[in-house]
């Protein structure tokens, strides 16, 4: 995968790249800090570059007669355990600084009361070891307990996503062709979902792994505010010019493969 390739500027510069994954490629042009920057700070060229996959991917789902079923007002999905990747919660929490003093209190007591639910449902403290992250069946199992408690994401809001242009990957990566009603419970329906040959998701978690003794490389978005209250700058970890940061993050996505069952 060539890297990109830095047009001019000063306070900007152009990036012209080409992302291959599977049968597919995407030709991408777009306008990266000249200067010193930050992973976290190019998250909203990822967060544009996995919509425009995911829009692919579910247009080529269209053609063939199965179009994607996920449609605004459907939160059924929004249940389940939502894996950020540091450098999201670095600018999800960000953001929350941002919004005025009364919705950062309700933010709040929105994820204690998520904490709260999940803790009465025994579930907070089987996360909080993670060792059910290192294999498969566990990870499945942890997954199916955590939808089953039955704890709307503190982000859904009349069964909509209230942060939606800044949800985090994984949110964007997960599509069904299925009905709907199915979502209710993946457990038992057989919930058809559609296999994306490439997850920007797991290329940040992949740093996130790098960076930390977590397993995971990511966290819980339950914890989020938890997890902020670390001052955690994960960033940082990934630093350079717009272009070299947006190389980095090329090279790793085609470094990560995503498997079969996801
Ligand atoms: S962040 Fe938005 S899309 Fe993701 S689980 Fe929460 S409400 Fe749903």
């Amino acid at each position: 995968m060539p890297g990109p390739r830095e047009e001019s500027g000063s306070a900007t510069a152009n990036a012209a790249f080409t992302l291959s994954f599977g049968e597919n490629s995407l030709r991408a042009e777009v306008e990266v800090p000249a200067g010193q920057t930050t992973l976290t700070e190019l998250l909203p060229i990822i967060q544009k570059l996995d919509s425009a996959i995911v829009d692919g991917i579910g247009e080529r789902a269209k053609s063939v007669g199965k179009p994607i079923s996920c449609r605004a007002g459907c939160g059924a999905c929004c249940r389940q355990m939502v894996p950020v990747s540091l450098f999201e919660a670095e600018a999800l929490i960000a953001w929350m600084q941002t919004l005025p003093e009364e919705s950062q209190a309700e933010l709040e007591q929105r994820f204690h009361r998520a904490l709260s639910r999940l803790r009465d449902a025994g579930v907070i403290d089987k996360i909080l070891n993670s060792d059910w992250a290192l294999g498969e069946e566990q990870a499945t199992g942890m997954a199916m307990e955590y939808f089953h408690a039955g704890v709307p994401c503190p982000f859904l809001v009349n069964e909509s996503c209230s942060i939606h242009p800044i949800r985090p990957l994984i949110c964007r990566e997960y599509i069904v062709t299925s009905p709907p009603e199915l979502c209710n419970d993946p457990s038992v329906n057989n919930v058809v979902g559609v296999r994306l040959p490439v997850k920007l998701s797991h290329a940040l978690f992949a740093f996130g792994q790098q960076m930390e003794r977590d397993p995971r490389g990511w966290v819980p978005l339950v914890f989020l505010l938890a997890w902020g209250k670390s001052g955690a700058k994960p960033g940082d970890f990934v630093t350079g010019t717009g272009k070299e940061v947006l190389a980095k993050f090329l090279d790793r996505v085609a470094a990560v493969t995503v498997p079969e069952d996801e």
